[in-house]
């Protein structure tokens, strides 16, 4: 028996309702807000993703699923959107739209990490990207549109965190005081965090070890540093925020997991069984689309994790109900002449958009009716050799046991369903 990969899963067609609605809601916001669409290929050169995503951080150090094709070339299957849709936007000059250039995207993404309760290897993201605008509105607006998005699916108890990180210019001067600080504790940090203290100190106050991370508590903080451009740009996103009845929590140890982050950085955090869970993570990258080789652009975004959700979700006991599908009708049958009359009705009823059911495995009557029970049939009909030859049957509402007699045409038989 050859089983499924270790961190991925099969989504069964009874829980693939939920995740349409999860899609659904998501893609039914973007059109307001006004994001469009974007899908990209599953892999990428691996180049992009070191450039792009930052070679400091732990999905490109431990996490990425690279391997060599066979011409020899390394590719790496996607762990994250941003810097595919970053390099799609200079490839297909979407600058040269009207700006801002507004995207969103739907995508598996693969991590190698350990696999736990909410941790996968192969997941989901919903994330939207926005390129060329540089106002704190814009941050308010992702923002609320993520927001937003949670809502409509019904999630309760939801924390939005918010930062600012800077920019190339104050995070240089704040660079050295965390470097000067963690310093003094290299004898406690972890390994990984050493090689963070060389290269990308801020990386530090992200890390999971109970030591680094308590280490990181009383660390000089962003907020403290931020030039004056950077500054107003916080508070002009609270405000905004404010102007949109968005709550949040201003918590300065959000420095986020990738490279690419400036100024704006947020995470939604939801409540799962007592303990809490990121359900969502973004903010501004405003020299990425320069470092992956195009003009200066600003960019903001952010991305959600669809396996995440869709456990707060049942955990928090949400079941949309227009999830619900069962066949309208059932039409049984008794012998040959029968089965190949309701075989063309059945035909009939679907191609009218009803959702009707009938036995394939060429059943007995009474296991084809124990059959229409199980899956839930509204309404069943049973034709034999006299239904066929009169072209009338009964139907039978499942529910009460009421039976009315009907044409056998699908016109008649969807006009009777109506009413
Ligand atoms: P974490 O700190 O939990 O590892 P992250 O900072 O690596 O998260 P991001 O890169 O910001 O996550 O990805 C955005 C979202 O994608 C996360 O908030 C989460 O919902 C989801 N996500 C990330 N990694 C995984 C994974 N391995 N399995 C399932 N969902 C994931
Ligand atoms: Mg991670």
């Amino acid at each position: 028996m050859i089983t499924k990969i270790r961190g991925t899963e099969d989504i069964l067609p009874n829980d693939c309702g939920l995740w349409r609605y999860v899609e659904e809601t998501a893609r039914e916001l973007c059109r307001v807000f006004g994001y469009g669409e974007i899908r990209t290929p599953v892999f990428e050169n691996t180049e992009l993703f070191n450039r792009g995503v930052g070679d400091t951080t732990d999905v490109v150090q431990k996490e990425m699923y690279t391997f060599l094709d066979k011409g020899g070339r390394s590719m790496t299957l996607k762990p994250e959107g941003t810097a595919t849709l970053v390099r799609s936007y200079i490839e297909n000059s979407l600058y040269a739209n009207p700006q801002p250039t507004k995207l969103y995207y739907i995508i598996p993404c693969f991590r190698y990490e350990k696999p736990e309760a909410g941790r996968l290897r192969e997941f989901h993201q919903f994330g939207i990207e926005c390129f060329g605008a540089e106002t704190a509105k814009t941050d308010a607006e992702i923002i609320a549109l993520a927001m937003t998005f949670l809502d409509r699916l019904g999630i309760k108890n939801l924390k939005l965190n918010i930062n600012n990180i800077g920019c190339p210019k104050c995070r240089a001067e704040y660079n050295k005081k965390l470097v000067e600080y963690f310093s003094r504790f290299k004898d406690r940090l972890c390994t990984t965090c050493l090689g963070r203290l060389e290269k990308n100190p801020m990386r530090i106050i992200d890390c999971k070890s109970e030591v680094c991370s308590g280490i990181a508590e009383n660390a000089p903080r962003m907020l403290d540093y931020l030039c004056e451009d950077c500054s107003k740009h916080f508070e002009e996103t609270k405000l905004n925020l404010d102007n949109l009845s968005i709550d949040y929590t201003i918590n300065p140890n959000i420095v986020r997991g990738l490279d690419y982050y400036t100024k704006t950085v947020f995470e939604i955090i939801a409540d799962i069984d007592g303990s809490s869970l990121t359900v969502c993570g973004g903010g501004r990258y405003n020299g990425l689309v320069e470092q992956l080789g195009g003009k200066p652009t600003e960019g903001i975004g952010f991305a959600a994790g669809l396996e995440r959700l869709i456990m707060i979700m049942k955990s928090q006991g949400i079941m949309p109900v227009a999830l619900e599908n069962a066949p309208e009708i059932f039409i049984g049958t008794i012998g040959k002449d029968a089965e190949q009359f309701a075989q063309r009705l059945v035909y009939d009823l679907r191609i009218n958009g009803i959702y009707v059911e009938n036995d394939l495995l060429l059943r007995s009557v009474k296991a084809q009716m124990k059959y229409a029970n199980k899956i839930n049939a509204k309404y069943s009909m049973i034709l034999g050799d006299d239904e066929v030859k009169e072209n009338t049957a009964s139907l039978k509402n499942m529910e009460s046991g009421e039976e009315v007699q009907i044409e056998l045409s699908a016109e008649k038989i969807i006009e009777s369903l109506k009413k």
